[in-house]
């Protein structure tokens, strides 16, 4: 079943090209730790970065309302449940995309 994330745009199949369960998980965004000109320091979106700053190093942050499908054991009212390590904003169904693209 092909699916669509809604969280980062993310479209996946849920069976793997070798028939195993594919469970998504939104990749990381990328951050960086900058030092502005009066000797702060601080954690921005790329765009963020003023001129002047001095880069210090990437940083990748799970995005807002990620999806995590992995599952983790939760113990349950009738013992213990599997449950979505992060449902995020989820996954609608969406059509096989196109094999010429
Ligand atoms: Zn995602």
């Amino acid at each position: 079943v092909w699916k669509r994330c809604r969280a980062c745009d993310g479209v996946y199949n849920t069976a793997g090209a070798d028939g195993a369960d594919y469970f998504h998980v939104c990749a990381l965004v990328r951050w960086v730790r900058v030092r502005h000109q009066d000797g702060t320091r601080e954690t921005v979106r790329p765009g963020q970065v003023e001129a002047g700053d001095v880069v210090l190093r990437d940083v990748y942050r799970p995005r807002l309302n990620h999806r995590d499908e992995n599952t983790a054991r939760r113990e349950g009212a009738r013992g213990e449940i599997r449950v979505l390590k992060a449902e995020g904003l989820g996954a609608a169904d969406v059509a096989p995309p196109d094999p010429d693209d």
